[in-house]
């Protein structure tokens, strides 16, 4: 059987604090008709990215709920991953061709995890590209059981038209696609049902925690920031769509009106990302010799805590990316309510209203602007980040996210 990612539980009860009696109530009701139905969702990594964060929280509240929810991550070597981050990349608009040997490559891993895959589900969510067609496998060897949902976290909007047509006959096979936005489809579907729920973050997870002063202090000591000046802070993988040079642009403009400014850039280095090495040399020689740009990854410990107190320590937290299925990262930020200057593209769109909860930017440049704008106003910088928190409140907790997957499972046929 595929590798199944271990999850600590959790109770849904303490989400009461959070989201209230109404939604929890609601929750638990509608989760009653779905009793013991048997979940799978199956991703490529287990560490690194949006999917992986949000299924660590997701699958174990799904349990609590009373589904009998599991969590699966497909196999593949190197250059499995070398492919589908290029077709990632080429669904994303990236000019990059699907190849016949870059096809046959996909195919045979897939297909390999195909035949270890075992076992009856009700529901089984397929997440991203990666194994996708995996579903054509079963159904040809006739071990098709059980609805079939696929979830795109990426805006394929502007797609590459070869890695577009590639996917589509394994698309279509499914019994619904759930994208972030309506917008994201390059052409329609033919699957039976289409739902549009943007992800969430888990206000109870370490992640989202806010850390006390104390401990900010104390992790900020120990990768040599100074607590005392002001902070820009990205966190994001490694990868060209969330311009990490463009980041350390934007910085070295902010520096010539606030020279005691720093920038840390957190990545982790996703299993299923084998560009990570390459976009980390590349910055780091970038960066040059400026002690006031901290590099730090997994690699140096960082993990939840380290992520949450960088984030609850930063002046301005930037997600300068150029494509974005929906960055929680910035949504993160927002819910520590900090004001995020972000590029104003995909998800973001959704995420931040332009001057009211954050920033959008479409340029180095405007981002330089908006960041000295705020370091410049602390009140500003208050009163952006209070409505940024509400607005996570409001559409992007877990709470609704659970609640938007029962009723797309109870409306399958
Ligand atoms: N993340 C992390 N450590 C890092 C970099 C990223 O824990 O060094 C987490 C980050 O907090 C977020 C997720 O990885 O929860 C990234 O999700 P996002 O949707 O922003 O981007 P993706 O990687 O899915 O494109």
């Amino acid at each position: 059987m595929l590798r199944e990612v271990p999850v600590n539980p959790k109770s849904i009860e303490p989400y009461r604090e959070v989201a209230g009696d109404v939604v929890i109530d609601g929750l638990k009701e509608a989760a009653e008709n779905l009793r013991g139905a048997r979940v799978l969702h199956i991703n490529s990594t287990a560490y690194g990215g949006g999917v992986a964060e949000i299924l660590y929280n997701l699958v174990p509240l799904m349990r609590d709920l009373g589904l009998a929810a599991e969590w699966r991550v497909i196999e593949g070597d190197q250059e499995f991953f070398e492919v589908t981050k290029f077709m990632h990349n080429s669904l994303q608009g990236m000019e990059i061709p699907t190849t016949a040997p870059m096809r046959e490559k996909y195919l045979q891993v897939v297909e390999e995890n195909a035949s270890r895959f075992e076992g009856d589900y009700d529901f089984v969510v397929v997440h991203d590209p990666q194994p996708c067609a995996i579903l054509s496998f079963l159904e040809e060897r006739r071990l098709r059981k059980g609805r079939w949902v696929w979830r795109c976290h990426i805006d394929t909007t502007v797609a590459q038209e070869d890695a577009w047509e590639f996917l589509l006959p394994f698309i279509n096979l499914y019994d619904a696609a759930v994208f972030t936005k309506e917008d994201y489809i390059k052409t329609p579907l033919k699957v039976g049902r289409l739902a549009f729920i943007p992800p969430s973050i888990d206000p109870l997870s370490p992640k989202n925690q806010i850390p006390s002063e104390r401990t900010v202090r104390e992790i900020m000591a120990e990768y040599g920031v100074d607590r005392e000046r002001p902070l820009l802070v990205q966190v994001s993988r490694f990868d060209p769509w969330k311009d990490p040079l463009g980041v350390v642009d934007a910085y070295r403009m902010v520096k010539e009106g606030f020279p005691g400014v720093q920038l840390a850039f957190l990545a982790s280095m996703a299993s299923d990302d084998p560009e990570g090495w390459h976009y980390y040399e590349l910055m780091n020689r970038y960066r040059g010799d400026d002690p006031d740009i901290h590099l730090l990854s997994n690699l140096q410990g960082v993990g939840n805590l380290e992520v949450s107190s960088f984030q609850a320590a930063a002046s301005v937290v930037l997600q300068k990316s150029l494509r974005e299925g929906f960055g929680l990262t910035v949504t993160e930020a927002m819910w520590k309510r900090k004001p995020v200057v972000a590029g104003g593209v995909g998800g973001i769109l959704l995420q931040i209203d332009d001057g009211i909860n954050g920033f959008l930017v479409d340029s180095v440049k405007q981002c330089a602007e908006r960041v000295k704008g705020l370091l410049a106003d602390p009140g500003l910088r208050e009163e952006i980040g209070a409505r940024a928190h509400r607005k996570v409140l409001e559409r992007f907790l877990i709470t609704r996210h659970l609640r938007d997957y029962l009723d797309l499972f109870s409306s399958l046929p």
